[in-house]
């Protein structure tokens, strides 16, 4: 086996992402990898994951355990239950508020995670069907 170059994982792992109506998991992108003629094992796929998150460029979705494209200026991500898709959410202030609340109150933040869960006008509009 030819050992890739450094950064093609990442445009295939971005480009399974961009495809993907839902947020993906390693082993899901990782199976799609290789479908399409690309075997990556999900151990590579969790490294290359963790490299685009930490260059903004894809979202960890920590209720479905999956990940999407990142948004720019996204700090919340809404989740729909029932169909899974995830949207991000831009609230001007709102990471500054919750930092803010924090250290008010002493606590060191090492991490913040805003994610809501519902349901999407798709799936709320198909609960209204007789
Ligand atoms: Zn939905």
């Amino acid at each position: 086996m030819t050992r890739s170059k450094v950064g093609d994982h990442d445009v295939l792992v971005l480009a399974i992402l961009g495809g993907s109506a839902t947020p993906l998991s390693a082993y899901q992108i990782s199976d799609i990898a290789t479908a399409r003629g690309s075997r990556v094992a999900v151990a590579q796929i969790y490294r290359v994951l963790e490299r685009l998150t930490k260059k903004k460029l894809v979202r960890r979705v920590e209720l479905l355990s999956a990940y999407m494209l990142e948004v720019e200026g996204t700090n919340a991500v809404f989740v729909c239950a029932k169909c899974r898709r995830a949207m991000g959410l831009a609230l001007a202030g709102l990471s500054e508020a919750l930092l803010t609340a924090a250290t008010d109150r002493h606590l060191d933040v090492e991490k913040q995670v805003v994610e809501l869960q519902g349901k999407c006008p798709d799936c709320s509009s198909t609960n209204m069907l007789p």
